[in-house]
């Protein structure tokens, strides 16, 4: 092949989906919930209304002010849509990109804040978290300082060990830097805390939400809320009609069951505490406890990717992380599925760690 393929992305690996079919799927964070056949019905009907041959609402203005209303997002911060989450990482990276302009993030954290800064031709620096996998502050201003980022991503709870970094050490992040803070609260649903209260408080602050964890990552929608000079310049990077009309009409029914969606969330986060405490109580591997809907262990007793295959000829699809990074070695990743779901997974986990 000729040099058409900038260096950067030759060496990258594609972000890797695995087929799940036959699998109990514990690998994604999705929600296992659907909803009710009722619910079913009545969404089908509101997509009678949907018309297929006209452009959808481009700026998708009563999809917003939904999410404004029935997801706590403060009257004064605006608001832009994305194909999900992802797509307004590459946004704002977009917005802001150059081949001067780090990207920050921690490590270990999601992978795309790396992968988009590649994609951009953006440097990137990702800073060390504790061992605990808390923010190691001082290592994070000593980063900014001499690496000048131009925007900081941090997951809150972050991906993929599950914990909410100390809101007084982010705080301190966003008032002494310069640079943009996007927290992204993609777990908002089963952590229950957000920095959108602190949106009039800070200038540099954007919040990220997505609704594919909490039970709509068919969808595809994220939503970035911030002061409205600093959203409005990123919404021009946006590609027109980005939200199609099917993500609209469905995502504001959704949001006018918004109780369903809560109902299953809160089941979900009950059943991470059962997960957390059952996982706890095994030999053999150290769990580090999680504000999401996942479940991040090490296992100490034997190679993971063992643990992990012998899972998988159990039907048994997680997350495996234990080559992806130093912090991360031998470490497994699973998600809080049905109450059935983790029944079969703990047992199937028992034969995997005991063979
Ligand atoms: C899953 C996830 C996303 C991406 O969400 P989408 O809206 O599905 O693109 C973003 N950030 C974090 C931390 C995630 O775990």
């Amino acid at each position: 092949m000729k040099n058409w393929i900038r260096p950067e992305i030759k060496a990258l690996s594609a972000y890797h989906v695995p087929d799940a079919t036959g699998y109990i799927k514990l690998d994604a964070m999705e929600n296992p919930y659907r909803f009710s056949e009722e619910l079913t019905s009545k969404w089908q009907e509101t997509l009678r209304q949907a018309e297929l041959n006209r452009y959808p609402d481009p700026t998708a203005r009563q999809l917003k002010q939904k999410i404004s209303a029935t997801l706590n997002i403060p009257e004064n911060a605006a608001i832009i849509l994305g194909n999900g989450s992802d797509e307004l990482i590459q946004m704002i990276m977009m917005a802001i990109s150059g081949t001067e302009r780090t990207v920050m993030s921690v490590e270990p954290s999601f992978v795309m804040y790396r992968m988009i800064a590649t994609f951009l031709g953006m440097p990137y620096v990702g800073v060390p978290l504790k061992s605990d996998f808390s923010l190691d502050t001082d290592a994070v201003l000593d980063a900014v300082s001499q690496h000048q980022p131009a925007v900081l991503f941090l997951a809150f709870p972050n991906n993929p060990t599950g914990n909410l970094f100390d809101e007084q050490d982010i705080d301190r992040l966003i008032s002494t830097t310069d640079a943009l803070v996007v927290i992204d609260e993609a777990y908002y649903a089963f952590a229950k805390r957000s920095y959108a209260d602190k949106l009039g408080q800070f200038d540099n602050l954007l919040v990220m939400r997505t609704v594919s964890k909490m039970g709509l990552a068919g969808l595809r929608l994220g939503y970035l809320a911030g002061p409205a000079e600093l959203v409005n310049e990123i919404d021009k990077v946006r590609l027109p009609y980005n939200i199609n009309i099917l993500t609209q009409l469905s995502a504001e029914f959704a949001l006018d069951h918004i109780d369903e969606l809560n109902r299953q969330t809160d089941r979900i986060r009950q059943d991470r505490e059962n997960l957390q405490s059952t996982l706890q109580a095994l030999d053999g591997i150290e769990v580090y406890p999680s504000q999401a809907n996942f479940i991040l262990f090490r296992v100490l007793s034997k190679p993971a990717i063992e643990v992990f295959e012998s899972l998988k000829k159990q039907k048994i699809l997680i997350k495996n992380l234990s080559h992806s990074s130093a912090a991360l070695q031998n470490c497994l990743r699973v998600t809080v599925g049905m109450p059935e779901e983790n029944q079969k997974f703990i047992v199937a986990l028992k034969t995997a760690i005991s063979n």
